[in-house]
Parts: structure tokens; C-alpha cells; sequence
């Protein structure tokens, strides 16, 4: 597995909980979305209502989850979680809903890859608080009509292109993460070495930071592995020097990018004479799904500028070429 998966393992899971802020105060960086949202939270309780559907998206491991966790938490209300692709069949829906309490919110990760016929169903409950389904077969199929509970639906994407537009248009609050930027990177570090009382200064923090790819799981990740660098040769805390070496032996490298990433850029230099070049041969050329690439590889190269995402297809700008210590090609 690459060090620097945005998706974690069970296990990592249970860690990952512990680390999750649980108030809107303790969420670092996202600065315009957390105003926003206190704004929204506020009033919502001040009428006594549920807070407005809401859909939030960006790259994995940017804090979606952990957000939605908070509106809950700081809503005072209950939180039950599930993902599209998880969500078969319209009864399970349907057992999810009628489960609610007034208020409550219900998470649905990956929401994109939810089934047309759960889409259906989603839209009377998202809009009037109705459950509309068909129950048995044949000709004693009828459908049945059900109240529920006011709530709140939160979404979560890594796309929001791919939600069709008729689910996107019942999302009354619209959340965009960002990367992070090295300081709230680093304060997140120290945060959670704090959680799991490992000794860190300043700048073993930040050189974390910086090879975390902008993402607080990513962050995360890098320091339990820093710790056991620190623990197996050193005496257990962590020094800029300490992270770095740890970091090098685990091949990410000083932007923060592992074999995968550079593996992707060289192949557009080295390949493809820097492009253009089409997703579907770079996915190709170096054996990983198109949508890997687009939603895990490709945002943070884009948003550094080693990627630059034409109508004709990817290019290697001259920065890929300076991180590989390669001359620009003539052209
Ligand atoms: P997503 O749902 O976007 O994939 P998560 O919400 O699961 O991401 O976040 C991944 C990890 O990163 C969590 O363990 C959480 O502790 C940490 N994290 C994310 N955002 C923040 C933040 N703003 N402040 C502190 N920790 C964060």
C-alpha cells in the first residue's frame, strides 16, 4: 500500500476517530467554509429547525467526514453514517430514514455513487420530509407514504461534477475543502502528537507539514510512522532532523510526493515528451484506474503546478522538470 493512501485501513479508522476534532473551534484551517457554517448553525438553532441540507466536497482526507461529525456534535444531535455504494436497496434507505430523530443528520459518503433508485427515493425526502417507495412485487406492488422527522442531510464527494444536477440542486448549503496550507498542517500535527503524548517541536511539525500532500489524514499517517522512527532511533520525540530522516527512509520526498506521484509525473515527461497526453493513456502507461488519478493523484500536482489539466490533456509544467533536476525540452 502507498504510504500516502487518502483512504485508510479499518484500523486506521478507530485511530483516525481519536483524532477527529470534535468542535468547529478545534477544526483547523477552512477558514471561509467554518465561518459560513457557524453562521448557519447558529441561526438554524436560534429557529429551533434543522440545519439546510449540505454537501461537502474535496479531495480525500481534507476533513469531510470530520465536519460532518461536528455540525452534528455542535447541533446536539445524532449522527448516522453510510456511503453510495454501501446503499443497495431501497429498504436500506428507507431503514436509515425512518430511523431519524427530528434533527438528526444522516452522512452519506461518496454520495456520487449512490444507485439512480436510491437517488428517487432521496429527492421527496430531501424536499417535503416524505418516504415514497414501492413495497412487494407484481400486482400486489403498491406504494406506501410515509412522514418523517425533519433532518439534515449531509453529503460528501470527492466530485461534485458527478452528482447529477437534480441531487446537487437540493443541497441548500454547498461546502468547498481546500488543501491546507503548511501552518494549519503543522498545527494539526502538533494537535494530534498531543492526543498521542509524543514529544514534537515546532519544526518537526512543520517538516511534516510540508510532505503531507495539504491533507490532515495524510499528516496524520506520516506522524504515527515518524514516531516509530523516532521511538526505534531516537529517544522518542521528534526534531525536524528526526522527521526528515524518517520521512526520506520512507521514500516521500521533500514535496511530499512517494514512487506513485513521481512515477505519474515522469511518465508524462519521459513518455509523452510532457504532454498532452489523454487520461486514459497515462492511466495506462502507468497501470492505475483513470479515476485514481483524477480524484487522488492528479489535485494536489494540479494545485502545486507540477499538472497543468488542458482540453488536449495533462502537462508537465517546468516545475515537474525542476523536481526530477531535468532541462525543459527545447519546445
Ligand atoms: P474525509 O472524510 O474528507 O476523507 P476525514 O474527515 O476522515 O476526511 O479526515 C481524515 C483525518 O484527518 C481525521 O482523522 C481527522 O482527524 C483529520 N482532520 C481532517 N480535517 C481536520 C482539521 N480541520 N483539523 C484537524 N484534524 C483534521
Amino acid at each position: 500500500d502507498r504510504l500516502i493512501e487518502p483512504k485508510g485501513s479499518p484500523q486506521e479508522e478507530a485511530i483516525d476517530r481519536a483524532m477527529r476534532p470534535k468542535l468547529l473551534d478545534e477544526y483547523t484551517g477552512q477558514k471561509e467554509s467554518c465561518e459560513q457554517l457557524k453562521v448557519f448553525i447558529e441561526a438554524a438553532k436560534g429557529r429551533n429547525e434543522p440545519l439546510d441540507h449540505m454537501l461537502i466536497y474535496g479531495p480525500p482526507g481534507l476533513g469531510k467526514t470530520t465536519l460532518a461529525m461536528i455540525v452534528a456534535n455542535e447541533m446536539d444531535v445524532n449522527i448516522k453514517t453510510t456511503s453510495g455504494p454501501v446503499l443497495e436497496k431501497a429498504g436500506d434507505l428507507a431503514a436509515l430514514l425512518t430511523n431519524l430523530e427530528e434533527g438528526d443528520v444522516l452522512f452519506i459518503d461518496e454520495i456520487h455513487r449512490l444507485s439512480p433508485v436510491i437517488e428517487e427515493i432521496l429527492y421527496p425526502a430531501m424536499e417535503d420530509y416524505q418516504l415514497d417507495i414501492m413495497i412487494g412485487e407484481g400486482p400486489a406492488a403498491r406504494s406506501i407514504k410515509l412522514d418523517l422527522p425533519p433532518f439534515t442531510l449531509i453529503g460528501a464527494t470527492t466530485r461534485a461534477g458527478a452528482l447529477t444536477s437534480p441531487l446537487r440542486a437540493r443541497f441548500g448549503i454547498p461546502l468547498r475543502l481546500e488543501f491546507y496550507n503548511n501552518q494549519d498542517l503543522a498545527k494539526i500535527v502538533a494537535r494530534s502528537a498531543k492526543v498521542m503524548e509524543l514529544g514534537i517541536d515546532d519544526a518537526g511539525s512543520l517538516e511534516i507539514a510540508r510532505r503531507s500532500r495539504g491533507t490532515p489524514r495524510i499528516a496524520n499517517r506520516l506522524l504515527r510512522r515518524v514516531r516509530d522512527y523516532a521511538e526505534v532511533k531516537h529517544d522518542g520525540s521528534v526534531s525536524q532532523d528526526i522527521a526528515g530522516q524518517a520521512l526520506d527512509l520512507l521514500d516521500v520526498d521533500s514535496e511530499g510526493f512517494d514512487y506513485m506521484d513521481r512515477k505519474l509525473l515522469f511518465a508524462i515527461i519521459d513518455k509523452f515528451a510532457g504532454g498532452p497526453v489523454g487520461l486514459d493513456n497515462l492511466a495506462a502507461a502507468i497501470g492505475e484506474e483513470r479515476e485514481t488519478i483524477e480524484d487522488v493523484l492528479e489535485p494536489f500536482l494540479i494545485q502545486q503546478g507540477f499538472i497543468q489539466r488542458t482540453p488536449r490533456g495533462r502537462i508537465a509544467s517546468p516545475r515537474a522538470y525542476h523536481h526530477f533536476n531535468m532541462d525543459l525540452p527545447e519546445s
